[in-house]
């Protein structure tokens, strides 16, 4: 087995052997807890101040007490970075509503649950970014509030493992005839004519950093943005697909339920926009 991680459990740094959480959490007994995950490049967090900002919206929309100011958020996950040297990576947050008599309605006094743990893996050089991804087309299954980092992910998991039964490496979620997102990480199209499509923000999606950073830099680029619902048919006729998410980047997407986008193979635009998006990503990076 690989060395040990350290992690850190409400307010320790343990072996992550030694890590323990109640059986009482309501994160563990009700998905009661919200997430947050942040990249890491050259062992330093990119666009950390806008994680921690989605971090208080999805707590809010939960009435969920936070568990640590933001400065201490934010020195922990420098302190995990530095303990397990992680060069390249992401570093994961937890928070939950914690533990206490299992009851549907939320504990009067919660003392909420914080969790955090860094895990390696190469973001830039990802041959997913390099090749591209297949994706399959599936229903939507999800609650209706998917604007909030909650950690019920049962319905994403489901979806990724039928696309991975079918051959493709990820899910793109349809509600109503339209896609939603993939299964962790916002769907785009790139037009015939050069426009960037992505669906606009709403209770339906997560409103995705990456998303965010991608349409600014996109329009420092002078690309045309439409913020804007798409079909599977669109999609499937689009010159270009891709994904964005934290630990993604800018990923293509070549295939759509077996048919090839474009010339089934990552776009002009799609290579562009993650070349671009690597490099702000390092300049940003704290
Ligand atoms: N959509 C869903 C459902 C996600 O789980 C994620 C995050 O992993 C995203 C979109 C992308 O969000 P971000 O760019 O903030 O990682």
């Amino acid at each position: 087995m690989s060395m040990e991680r350290t992690v850190y459990v409400n307010g320790a740094f343990v072996a992550e052997g030694e890590a323990k959480i109640s059986v009482f959490d309501r994160g563990f007994l009700f998905a009661d807890g919200v997430y947050e995950v942040t990249s890491v490049l050259g062992g330093k967090l990119v666009d950390f101040p806008f994680h921690l900002r989605r971090l208080h919206r999805s707590l809010a929309a939960l009435d969920m007490p936070g568990p640590a100011g933001d400065a201490e958020l934010e020195a922990i996950h420098r302190a995990l970075i530095a303990k397990n040297a992680l060069d390249e990576g992401m570093v994961y947050l937890q928070v939950t509503r914690g533990a206490a008599d299992r009851d549907f309605a939320y504990p009067a006094a919660p003392e909420p649950s914080l969790v955090m743990f860094t895990q390696a893996r190469a973001l830039a050089d990802a041959p997913a970014g390099v090749h591209g991804i297949k994706v399959l087309t599936v229903p939507d299954i999800r609650w209706g509030r998917r604007d909030i980092k909650t950690v019920q992910l049962l319905a994403p998991s489901m979806a990724k493992m039928m696309a991975r039964r079918a051959g493709c490496d990820d899910a793109w979620m349809v509600e109503d005839g339209f896609v939603t997102e993939g299964t962790s990480n916002n769907a785009w199209i790139v037009t015939t004519d050069g426009a960037l499509v992505t669906r606009a923000l709403s209770a339906a999606i997560l409103h995705g950093i990456t998303r965010a950073a991608v349409m600014e830099y996109a329009r420092e680029a002078q690309m045309r943005i439409e913020e804007r619902a798409f079909t599977v048919a669109e999609a499937m006729g689009a010159a270009e697909a891709f994904i964005t998410a934290a630990t993604a980047f800018v990923t293509p997407v070549v295939a759509i339920d077996g048919r090839q986008v474009g010339d089934g193979v990552p776009g002009p635009v799609t290579t562009r926009l993650r070349a671009i998006y690597v490099a702000e990503s390092r300049r940003r990076a704290r």
